[in-house]
């Protein structure tokens, strides 16, 4: 159980990049960081509006000298201290993340990187060189694989509480985007420009998240094949999708699918895994994280529950509170910013933690490469392609 000792011998000094005033995902990142103090904020780029970035950073306690203009300036001035910062989170639009985080690398700093990690293989290539080489940890939020649950899924599929798997069935179909909400809302704006966006919208956005639940709960399936449809149904987002229908066949023979939708309407977040065995299947839903359901074939289905001491140690581990009381995603997050910590404080040391997972920068590969693909299916006419 998580009780906030300390998992690092100092705090880490941190920096972020975005996550400015009004930005959607910038205070998870401040609030994960900063809970179970192994991180501490001490220097910003917040905001693409340099004034209203430094009142913001401000009033975050941080100095006023260090709330930066830009991160070319925020890494050189930090550099040229002793207490320099040490990590940086990037939280700014998609169409940034590769040249800042290319830069972080260069300036020495452990990167924490919002997905997607940048538009091409060949760029996510280039970084994860680059932060071998560097010796550097990348992390990227995949956030939700921070719920115990998931933990608990992983575990008992390795345990072969399933049997052997054949369907991995996931979906993240929320309806927030059912309208063009775009034209008055800054934070969607963005995501239907292929500028900033990428080659996709809602295959980036929405499907790589339960494509890494996949990854974590199933580490060894490795995709061979796909086949991808993607349109937009709100005409003005073209030629980005806000639908898109994945099919992928594993080397192992078993079959996925991913459901990536913004404009199901009614629905709020909708992201499920059902992951499906020879024995029984379990199913995850973002908007009940506490649960897994577990069906056994031929008996009544069970809900097992967070915190509960019939789960694996290694799902409790992850537990903050006990059982009863509700977790979210907050704690998802913190358990995660835990996980770079002890993976920042560890590459310090040259003791690189091989028994520790996180979505480290192979998982931003893979997000980049899955996109990639379903992109090149779907544009040649919803074919089947060799997952390259
Ligand atoms: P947003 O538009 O709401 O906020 C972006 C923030 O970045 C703003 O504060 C803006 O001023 C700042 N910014 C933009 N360019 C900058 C620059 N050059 N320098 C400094 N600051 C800059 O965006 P958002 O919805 O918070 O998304 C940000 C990133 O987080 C995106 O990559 C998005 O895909 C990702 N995201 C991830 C999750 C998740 O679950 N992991 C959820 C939402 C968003």
């Amino acid at each position: 159980m998580i009780q906030g000792e300390k998992n690092v011998e100092q705090p880490i000094r941190w920096a972020m990049i975005g996550g400015g005033r009004g930005s959607q995902i910038g205070y998870i990142h401040r609030s994960s960081a900063l809970r179970d103090h192994n991180f501490e904020l001490v220097a910003g780029a917040f905001d693409i509006n340099p004034n209203r970035g430094k009142d913001f950073g401000v009033n975050l306690h941080v100095e006023p000298e260090r709330c930066y203009a830009g991160y070319k300036e925020m890494f050189e001035k930090e550099a040229k201290r002793e207490d320099g910062i040490q990590a940086v989170s990037i939280a700014t639009p998609n169409g940034t993340h590769y040249e800042m985080t290319k830069a972080a690398l260069y300036a020495g700093l452990h990167v924490i990187c919002e997905k997607p990690l940048c538009f091409t293989v060949k760029e996510a290539i280039e970084l994860e060189k680059l932060a071998k080489n560097k010796q550097l940890v990348v992390g990227i939020t995949y956030g939700y694989a921070g719920h115990q649950m998931i933990e608990q899924a992983r575990q008992m599929i390795e345990n072969g509480e399933l049997g052997d798997i054949c369907i991995v069935n996931m979906q993240f179909a929320h309806g927030f985007h059912s309208a063009p909400v775009e034209a008055a809302n800054a934070s969607t704006k963005w995501r239907v420009d292929p500028k900033m966006a990428g080659p996709s919208y809602v295959l980036g956005d929405l499907g790589t998240h339960p494509l890494y639940l996949s990854k974590v709960m199933l580490p060894n399936f490795k995709i061979k094949k796909l086949m991808c449809t993607r349109q937009s149904f709100v005409k003005s987002r073209a030629p980005l999708e806000d639908n898109a229908y994945t099919i992928m066949e594993y080397e192992n023979g078993a079959i996925g699918t991913v459901w990536s939708f913004c404009v199901n309407a009614g629905s709020m977040h909708g992201q499920k895994i059902r992951v499906i065995g020879s024995k029984a299947s379990i199913e995850w839903w973002d908007e009940h994280p506490n649960q897994l359901r577990y069906e056994v074939q031929g008996k009544p289905a069970m809900i097992l529950d967070r915190g509960m001491n019939y789960l694996y140690p290694e799902a409790l581990a992850d537990d903050r509170i006990g059982g009863g009381h509700p977790e979210g995603l907050f704690e998802a997050w913190s358990n995660l910013y835990t996980r770079f910590a002890k993976a920042i404080a560890a590459a310090e040391r040259r003791d690189w933690r091989e028994d520790l997972w996180y979505p480290g920068i192979e998982a931003g590969v893979e997000g980049v490469r899955w996109v990639e693909n379903c992109v090149r299916s779907a544009d040649n006419g919803a074919v089947w392609v060799e997952y390259q």
